[in-house]
């Protein structure tokens, strides 16, 4: 069988199908053998695995998953790949593919129903458009998860590594962190996909962690301060705080929190790493309890 990561294969295809691209979903489709098998041995993928795709497109990737793969579930937003992908996943009798937004699934539901409950193995070359939330959602339906390998933005992929006060650390490095270790797989340039994307790609994967890094009482408050911190990246750490809409502490309070933890009071979000940010949330999450308190 020719596979599609063979580009004439993946053109005749397309013309059999008549098919148009639709930007707007993202759709740039992989044409490259040397990517496809990387994110195999990048993914870890064993006989006994049960992946999930995010957004297969035509296939390409999923030939791949369907050989390397016990158990393949694809899903893909776009009903008129939906003919393509019978056609090209023809071989294979361990993919199942459901037509549908990946943003819409119930993960955990897939996780129980495809692999009694044990940790899932996700692969996707995202559609760029929905990265950030395709990637929070899996880790916050708090799924379990082995790995999530997948092709992001080059930007996004440094984003997602970055270390305290580089220029790249931001809201989306401490998110990513908080759940999982990062691990850069591959830079992959334009001419590995048709149509070519504007940016340059890598494929990142992302090792969940078993618990948490650090111990923080209130997640969605830590998550708030980290979102307060970086919306304003030149001010200091309390006037971002005090300034953000989401929280409700004043700068003397931030201030008194910052002084009893050892940090200076003129420090920015960016100089400070997650176990920074959880005693942050821990100090001032308290302080909110007794502030209730003594209002009552
Ligand atoms: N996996 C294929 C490949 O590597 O050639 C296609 C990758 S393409 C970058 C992204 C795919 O995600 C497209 O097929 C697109 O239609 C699909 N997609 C976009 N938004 C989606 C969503 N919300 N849920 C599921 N699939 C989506």
């Amino acid at each position: 069988m020719v596979k599609l990561s063979n580009p004439q294969e993946t053109i005749r295809i397309l013309q059999k199908y008549e098919f148009q691209f639709k930007k707007k979903l993202g759709q740039n489709f992989l044409i490259d053998s040397h990517v496809t098998d990387k994110i195999i041995e990048a993914a870890e993928i064993r006989k006994n695995d049960f992946v999930l795709e995010i957004g297969p497109g035509i296939g390409t990737m999923t030939q791949h998953l369907c050989e390397h793969a016990g158990q393949v579930l694809a899903v893909e937003i776009d009903s008129s790949l939906i003919p393509i992908l019978q056609e090209t996943l023809a071989p294979y009798d361990n993919v199942v593919v459901r037509q549908g937004d990946i943003l819409k699934q119930d993960i955990p539901a897939i996780a129980r129903e495809y692999n009694g409950g044990r940790p899932v193995k996700v692969v996707a070359n995202l559609p760029y458009y929905i990265t950030t939330p395709i990637i929070m959602g899996l880790f916050e339906s708090r799924v379990p998860l082995a790995n999530v390998t997948v092709m992001v933005q080059k930007e996004v992929a440094e984003r997602m590594q970055a270390k305290p006060g580089t220029k790249e650390y931001g809201a989306l490095s401490l998110a990513v962190q908080y759940y999982a270790k990062p691990y850069l797989a591959a830079n992959v340039p334009p001419n590995c996909f048709m149509p070519r994307p504007a940016v340059g790609s890598a494929v990142i994967r992302l090792d969940c962690l078993q618990g948490t890094p650090v111990e923080v009482e209130d997640e969605s408050l830590m998550f708030r301060l980290i979102r307060a911190s970086f919306n304003q990246r030149r001010k200091t750490l309390q006037n971002g705080i005090a300034n953000s809409p989401e929280l409700s502490f004043t700068k003397g309070e931030v201030a008194a929190v910052l002084t009893d933890l050892g940090i200076a009071e003129t420090i920015r979000g960016e100089k400070l790493g997650l176990p920074e940010f959880a005693a942050l949330a821990n100090a001032l999450g308290r302080k909110s309890v007794i502030k209730k308190e003594s209002d009552m």
